[in-house]
């Protein structure tokens, strides 16, 4: 792509500087601008036409260009732009959204908190927990366990939560209270002749042994998405979270379930806490919370975690955090109508109908040479992708598959050296096909050329 002068993607160049991109590269070749959407599709600046692989940012559930959304926000913000819930004030859109996700929790929660975006939700997450301990004569329980791999954010807290090496990188992260433990990943993590449950097993018994090693008394609680997502798509091995599980419970370690990704239907029911039998203490939501319509998330917290952070605030005279959008009228009033659509249009039961064709036409990329693994569950997969010539510089492959993708007129997101697809929920079974053949006929193209 060249940058003509003058033009959007020279502008654009000139004054943002962009998340995930490398500066220089970025200077040179410019952004793709995208100017409009509809249903799972998107078009750029010159009409061309993409299919949206991976809903935005994982989160565009209910797809492009959805009326209801925008009539709704423009409703609210004729009635009430913007108000707050601090300093004992509340709204109608809050109040509402709150209680409709108290009522979808999969397990019983007993106050929401509202925040933009999901690093806030679990920073605050994490703030609340140090908060919890305190109030309850704890104050060594700060130390808290997320797993190498494990994306949970970009603030200073949850990029340190978040177990990938760019996250930390020249940012001097992680915090020291943050500690990882094994990548669920069986195909890179496994020993010679480990079995899948046996693997499992030990996913758990390194989390225990580290319990253990740093004082069961010093960890406050563990932070994991059902399924990892921005990691690398990475659906645990069976019984793994059987066996993670009773260590939480033994050692009285609260469990937080960040589902920014798996939330609201992507893995074929509406949490991943009901995909793998998870009880968390607290639960964090976003992206298909809204559509990413608005920018919203919630973290969501049970009595237990409630109480105390309740009495220690009385104590003080104040919770002294909040944010000034926390709550935002428009993104509530958004988030709740984009609810009611998953509901009455069952997007979930969507997930249920498409991903067995989803998976069936995923795992068929594994024909492709340069592919050595497809794994997934429900509409979020990833094919990893390896090629001798190319293993000196990882990612090298990712990126070329992703270019061409591109020009083919899909848009997906190489994570490294993985290709992932996690598209809007409405998609159809001739839409899955669509986007797996522009996949599989680019990968022959590039493996033909290597
Ligand atoms: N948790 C998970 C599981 C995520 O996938 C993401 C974003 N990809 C986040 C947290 C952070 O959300 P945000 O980008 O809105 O801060």
């Amino acid at each position: 792509m060249a940058q003509l002068p003058n033009s959007l993607e020279a502008r654009d160049s000139a004054v943002q500087l962009h998340s995930y991109a490398d500066a220089r590269l970025q200077e040179e070749t410019g952004a793709l601008v995208i100017d409009r959407g509809e249903g799972i599709y998107v078009e750029d600046i010159n009409g061309k036409r993409y299919i949206e692989g991976m809903a935005g940012l994982w989160s565009v559930a209910v797809g492009f260009g959805e009326k209801r959304l925008v009539d709704v926000a423009a409703r609210q913000m004729e009635k009430l732009p913007y108000y707050h819930t601090f300093t004992y004030k509340t709204h109608g859109p809050s109040i509402e959204l709150a209680e409709k996700l108290i009522e979808m929790a999969p397990v019983p929660m007993s106050k929401v908190y509202f925040t933009n975006s999901g690093s806030e939700a679990n920073d605050t997450a994490i703030k609340l927990i140090w908060y919890r301990s305190n109030a309850l004569g704890q104050p060594q329980r700060k130390k808290i366990i997320s797993r190498v791999r494990g994306y949970h954010g970009v603030t200073l807290a949850s990029a340190s939560l978040t177990g990938l090496p760019n996250n930390h990188r020249s940012f001097d992260l992680p915090i020291p209270q943050v500690l990882h433990t094994t990548c669920p990943h069986y195909r890179s993590m496994k020993k010679d002749g480990e079995s899948e449950a046996a693997f499992a097993k030990r996913c758990a018994r390194d989390l225990e042994d580290m319990i253990l090693a740093e004082g069961p008394d010093t960890i406050a609680a563990f932070f994991a998405e059902p399924v990892m997502g921005a990691g690398g798509v990475i659906v645990p091995p069976e019984g793994y979270w059987a066996a993670v599980q009773p260590v939480l419970k033994k050692y009285g370690i609260l469990f937080v379930a960040d589902e920014v990704i798996c939330g609201f239907g992507r893995t074929g029911n509406m949490f991943g806490t009901q995909t793998y039998d998870l009880q968390p203490d607290m639960m964090t939501l976003s992206k298909a919370l809204s559509s990413s319509y608005q920018p919203i998330s919630a973290l969501l917290i049970n009595d237990d975690v409630y109480q105390p952070i309740a009495d220690e605030s009385h104590r003080i005279g104040v919770l002294g955090h909040g944010y000034t959008g926390s709550g935002h009228p428009v993104a509530a009033a958004v988030a709740l109508e984009n609810l009611k659509i998953i509901e009455e249009r069952d997007l979930v039961g969507n997930v249920r109908a498409i991903a067995p064709l989803f998976q069936k036409r995923l795992a068929g990329l594994a024909e492709n040479p340069l592919v050595v693994e497809t794994r997934g569950i429900g509409l979020i997969g990833a094919a990893e992708l390896s090629h001798e010539t190319l293993a000196a510089t990882p990612g090298a492959l990712g990126a070329k598959t992703n270019a061409t993708f591109q020009e083919k007129g899909l848009i997906s997101r190489n994570m490294g050296d993985a290709m992932a697809f996690c598209p809007p929920l409405i998609i159809t079974e001739a839409q899955v096909n669509e986007m797996f053949d522009i996949a599989q006929s680019s990968l022959d193209a590039i493996a033909q050329s290597l």
